[in-house]
């Protein structure tokens, strides 16, 4: 089997558990050290069974709480050379350097970097297989590029971003700069982004789609039911992780 599960979405903090029954790793950690136990422990976890944590670039909502975790718990981080260089490390912290392209195994996990358009260093998100099972996890990114798509298509499961609705980013309470940073080509993925990609990948395969990173201005529910309920409603199961509960584990069986 393999699964993951949520602590929280959103511009305040990220951080997504994928596990298999052997190897249990984290993607990102926006959140304080004690915040991190609760919301794990939530979820059945403690910091003591983290493998690694993968980190997929240093805007602080994703990074927040890696140092002080991975240093108080001797957890390995993996990330790219770029984002390694943009965050303050205590020593004693193990850094494992990742390429975009180049997969490893962490336990019995494979674990596929994949360069993502995002304003970060050197920004990726993940792919991670177990066996046959492969989930993804994809927020932050401003365009769905054919590397995407093509590292993507054939997921299981699926974590991804539907950050804002064009309409309510325009009339929203954002300066233009911001504005037109969020909604750029090295931004986030909208609604209708998001759509995009799903109408690009193996929709029939995904046995459970999580829809994340929403923003809490220039978002709401019922915009995002209304984009992507055309296309999932009866054929894929879905649930939007929230920034204070995320959502719960979900299993792909095999
Ligand atoms: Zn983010
Ligand atoms: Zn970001």
């Amino acid at each position: 089997m393999l699964g993951f599960a949520s602590l929280g979405s959103g511009s305040r903090g990220n951080a997504t558990l994928v596990a298999d029954a052997d190897t249990c790793v984290l993607v990102d950690c926006g959140f304080s050290l004690a915040e991190t136990r609760r919301r794990l422990a939530r979820l059945g976890r403690e910091p003591s069974d983290l493998a690694g944590i993968l980190v997929t670039h240093e805007h602080a909502d994703h990074v927040r709480g890696v140092a002080r975790l991975a240093d108080h718990y001797g957890i390995p981080v993996w990330l790219t050379r770029g984002t390694a260089a943009a965050i303050r490390w205590p020593r004693g912290v193990t850094l494992c350097e990742v390429g975009a392209g180049r997969p490893f195994t962490l336990g019995s996990l494979r674990v596929e970097p994949v360069a993502v358009p995002h304003d970060a260093r050197e920004p990726v998100q993940y792919a991670i297989s177990s066996g046959a099972r492969r989930v993804g996890v994809l927020t932050d990114l401003g365009a769905v590029t054919p590397a995407v798509v093509a590292h993507f298509r054939h997921c299981d499961g699926l974590f991804l971003e539907a950050n804002h609705d064009p309409r309510l980013l325009a009339t929203g309470p954002y300066p233009p700069a911001l504005r037109r940073r969020v909604g750029g080509a090295f931004g986030h993925l909208s609604n209708g982004q998001a759509v995009g990609l799903l109408k690009r990948i193996e929709l029939g395969r995904i046995r459970w789609l999580v829809l994340g990173h929403l923003s809490e201005k220039n978002n709401c529910r019922t915009r995002l039911e209304a984009a992507v309920a055309p296309l999932l409603a009866g054929r894929v199961p879905w649930a939007v992780a929230c920034q204070e509960r995320g959502v719960p584990w979900q299993w792909i069986d095999y």
